[in-house]
């Protein structure tokens, strides 16, 4: 019978409890554990699939479609495993599960309560996760104990461990210790307030993992044992590390893996770190300097695009190199100033997005990476803006664009499709979840991938207009994957550019930390080779006038006009 951990979350959040909780699955992994994950968020929504990225971040996509909380990825990510949209259950979908039950008459004139519908609904949810080929079910609550919103929840997990019995259930409680300045102490009553609140839900942790600024000292951490009734073993501290990556090795040196194993009697094999270890070892060796902008529109939140700066991550990881993130407002750069915000860039990305705003900024980014050579990655609506600046500018088609910012396009090169067209209800119209491509062969993406077929995740609803295929047939662009029946397109690329290179699909959501994604993998390459190229033209005497940022690869008198026009202006439209 698989054994359970709920993971909540006391004080304040933001704590990092999903971070906590998928560290603490890598290292049972590691320990040849079979180890699943869920998330279960208090709202009422019923997938963040609808919510603004700006307030919620990501929507992280699974392999079966599912739109999906972002600490999705940080699980998939850490126990390199792949969830379904099983491993996240929000209020929203289990009250609308138990109301539909109620309409359909399942509770046979029965007053539907709370207790025991909602909760009987929410533990359904967490039972359906422990399958045979499971050992432990990681559950995350969302929220922080206190909220109104997470009490079914916290009753759900209390009776739960009452259904499976205590030897099979773990609570472990993250909260934190703050740092007060003026008396220059660490602060334990935030702690033993926030255990007080979850005991009186009738919830005892049977560990605490203390975040802070620095290490909590040996004093401190009896201090909450005793107040909070723990073993000491079981206060686990987590100060701020500087890198996600180093959280599980961390609360190994802290004991908690061992801790839960002891609790749960598992009997595993012994702990395998040596792969995280060497990981975590050139993360911190990193001394290849490159910089990446990322093109976006929500970028005063970066939690909207996570798993694409992860993919990064993993990408400087696999090359040693240092990376140094530009988030670069797409609505900064209309009009033509792209030149100014993106010559010293070693690469870029165009992530996926909705709506019209900063559209024609990104068109600009693509334009002026296409000329310049500047190796860039579009992903989604990034393959769709590449696509209409190339049809602008290349093919001359004038006003080519997507039928989602220009409905009367006189050039509509990203479309719906007509399966698409005729469903009024916009939910149901999204490719959602894993579609294969065939790779052409002899592209760059079918040498990155080092495959013929592959898979990935997706979440659009508008395409490459297949009409508008033949035009793009000019032995320059190359549509370099496709799916099986040749419809739609997935890969475009560009024969004269190192790197020039979209996809429809979201690659972002299957790249790991020791393994990543393709594309990113091969971005951070081209970008590499850019920046070391930078240092050698840096190192040349470079005589009076000349400006080194854009010879690198195009002379100065390429450059448009507008686009030199733009070079003097100076840097401009940092993002606030
Ligand atoms: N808005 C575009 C579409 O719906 C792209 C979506 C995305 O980037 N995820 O097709």
């Amino acid at each position: 019978m698989a054994k359970h951990i709920f993971v909540t979350g006391g004080v304040v959040s933001g704590l990092g409890k999903g971070l906590t909780a998928s560290a603490l699955g890598m290292l049972l992994r590691s320990r040849g554990v079979r180890v699943t994950m869920q998330k279960l968020d208090p709202y009422l929504n019923v997938d963040p699939g609808t919510m603004n990225p700006f307030e919620h971040g990501e929507v992280y996509v699974t392999g079966d479609g599912g739109e999906t909380d972002l600490d999705l990825g940080h699980y998939e990510r850490f126990v390199d495993t792949d969830l379904t949209r099983d491993s996240n259950a929000t209020t929203g979908s289990i009250y609308s599960a138990v109301i539909a039950a109620e309409r359909r008459g399942d509770y046979l004139g029965r007053t539907v309560q709370v207790i025991p519908h909602i909760t009987d609904e929410i533990k359904r949810r967490i039972a359906r996760l422990a399958t045979d080929d499971v050992d432990v079910v990681i559950t995350e609550v969302g929220g922080t104990v206190g909220d109104i919103e997470i009490l079914p929840f916290l009753e759900a997990i209390r009776q739960f461990r009452l259904d499976v019995g205590r030897e099979n259930v773990f609570f472990l409680h993250v909260t934190l210790v703050p740092f007060i300045g003026p008396s220059g102490e660490q602060k334990t009553k935030p702690t033993q307030h926030s255990v007080t609140e979850l005991r009186s839900r009738g919830i005892q942790p049977d560990a605490i993992v203390c975040r802070s600024e620095q290490p909590l000292s040996t004093e401190l951490k009896r201090k909450i044992s005793n107040l909070c009734d723990l073993d000491v073993e079981a206060v686990v501290n987590a100060a701020d590390a500087s890198s996600i990556y180093m959280i599980p090795l961390v609360l190994h040196e802290e004991g908690l893996d061992e801790a839960v194993c002891r609790h749960l009697r598992l009997h595993t094999g012994p702990l395998a770190l040596n792969d995280w270890r060497e990981l975590v070892g050139r993360i911190e060796s990193a001394d290849r300097p490159v910089r990446i902008g990322i093109v976006g529109k929500y970028v005063s939140l970066p939690d909207a695009y996570l798993s694409v700066v992860e993919s990064l991550n993993h990408s400087a990881f696999h090359f040693g190199a240092k990376l140094q993130l530009e988030w670069i407002q797409a609505e900064h750069i209309e009009g033509m100033l792209a030149a100014s915000r993106l010559a010293d860039l070693d690469g870029i990305v165009i992530p996926g997005g909705f709506g019209q705003r900063g559209i024609e900024g990104k068109i600009a980014a693509a334009g002026y990476a296409r000329e310049h050579k500047l190796p860039c990655l579009g992903l989604c609506l990034g393959m769709q803006v590449m696509t209409i600046e190339y049809a602008r500018s290349v093919l001359g088609l004038e006003g080519a664009n997507s039928t989602e910012f220009d409905p009367a396009s006189a050039h509509p090169v990203i479309d719906l499709m007509e399966t698409q067209r005729r469903v009024t209800d916009l939910g149901g119209t999204m490719r959602l979840g894993n579609y294969i491509a065939e790779l052409r062969e002899g592209s760059q993406v079918h040498a990155a991938y080092g495959a013929s077929v592959v898979k990935e995740r997706h979440r659009h609803r508008y395409e490459f207009n297949p009409r508008y295929r033949g035009r793009f047939d000019d032995g320059d662009f190359v549509c370099s994957g496709v799916s099986p029946d040749n419809r739609l397109v997935e890969f475009i690329e560009l024969r004269s550019h190192p790197f020039w290179i979209a996809t429809q699909a979201h690659p972002e959501f299957r790249s790991r930390p020791n393994e990543p994604a393709p594309l990113f993998r091969e971005l951070m390459r081209a970008a590499l080779g850019r920046a070391e190229q930078r240092t050698l033209d840096l190192l040349e005497v470079a005589p009076a006038g000349t400006d080194n940022r854009s010879n690198r690869n195009a002379p100065p008198s390429a450059d448009p006009p507008m686009v030199r026009e733009a070079l003097t202006i100076g840097a401009v439209g940092a993002d606030s």
